[in-house]
């Protein structure tokens, strides 16, 4: 079935409605965002070339402690897959969106920064990016260009100002989520009046209770996938389709009744 066909009218349209008459607006996104822009998910980076290690190996920090060499390489080789992206229609459509009403706060679990390349604004990154690097023992942040960028195996550089290995500043199974950032999504999960849910299969917690918050705050809850996912439950509209296909849609609906 076509995506066109797949998605009723009147769904699109009571999604557009909810979008257009919110104050405050939520874009929940997550690793199918991406994949439109040739970025794989978590399961699909585990496939061909890393699908012997176990994810407990490449997104821990015990992991990379006891073989900094191939988490390193794993994340080199995810990084040069993010530079060398580009956003799609569906990172432009959240871009205007946020142009055409008067808050939307971006909260992704994504660390690939492809929405700020997109020109969002105001993006809570829950899960850190991985174009940053801080150093493993004393967290210095790292701002100068990588060493070694393009090699396919080698160690992971050294600080300069400590000498502790440098790690990608993303978020590892078992750590804690940036404070700020954690505090911010939350905050505004439990006020506003619409929230879009964009390609998370909704089995990382805690993002996964961000749509939670806000449908039990009162929220209308979007939720746009090309598949169900954990969360399509407490969705009030369920959009099939994909990012890149339905949320250019989407917004050009959201953009007709405020424009
Ligand atoms: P997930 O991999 O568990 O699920 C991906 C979801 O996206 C699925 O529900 C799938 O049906 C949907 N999907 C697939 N193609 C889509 C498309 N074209 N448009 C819209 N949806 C589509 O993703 P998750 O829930 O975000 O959890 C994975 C974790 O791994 C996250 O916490 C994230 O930090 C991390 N991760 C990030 C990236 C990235 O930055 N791009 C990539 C891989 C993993």
């Amino acid at each position: 079935m076509s995506e066109k066909a797949a998605v009723r009218p009147e769904d699109l349209a009571r999604a557009a409605d909810a979008l257009a008459g919110a104050r405050r607006v939520v874009v929940s996104t997550g690793a199918g965002m991406s994949k439109e822009s040739g970025i794989p998910t978590f399961r699909d980076a585990l496939e061909g070339l890393w699908a012997e290690f176990d994810p407990q190996e490449l997104a821990t920090e015990q992991g990379f402690r006891a073989n900094p060499r191939r988490v390193w390489s794993w994340y080199a080789w995810r990084r040069r897959r993010v530079v060398e992206a580009a956003p799609h229609a569906g990172h432009l459509a959240v871009t205007e969106l946020q142009r055409l009403l008067p808050s939307v706060t971006v909260v992704t679990q994504n660390v690939d920064g492809l929405h700020a390349a997109a020109g969002s604004e105001d993006v809570v990154e829950l899960h850190g990016n991985i174009r940053r690097l801080r150093c493993l023992d004393a967290g210095h942040l790292f701002t100068g260009e990588i060493p070694g960028e393009d090699d396919t195996e080698r160690d992971p550089p050294p600080c300069p100002a400590c000498g502790s290995p440098l790690r990608p500043d993303v978020v590892w199974f078992g750590e804690m989520l940036p404070r700020v950032a954690v505090e911010r999504a939350w905050d505004d999960a439990r006020r506003c009046d619409a929230l879009l849910l964009v390609g998370t299969s909704g089995t990382v917690w805690p993002a996964a209770d961000l749509p939670h918050i806000a449908r039990s705050n009162g929220a209308f809850v979007i939720e746009v996938n090309p598949e169900t996912s954990e969360l399509t439950g407490i969705a009030n509209v369920f959009l099939q389709g994909t990012a890149g296909g339905l949320l250019p849609r989407l917004v050009h609906e959201v953009r007709a009744r405020v424009g």
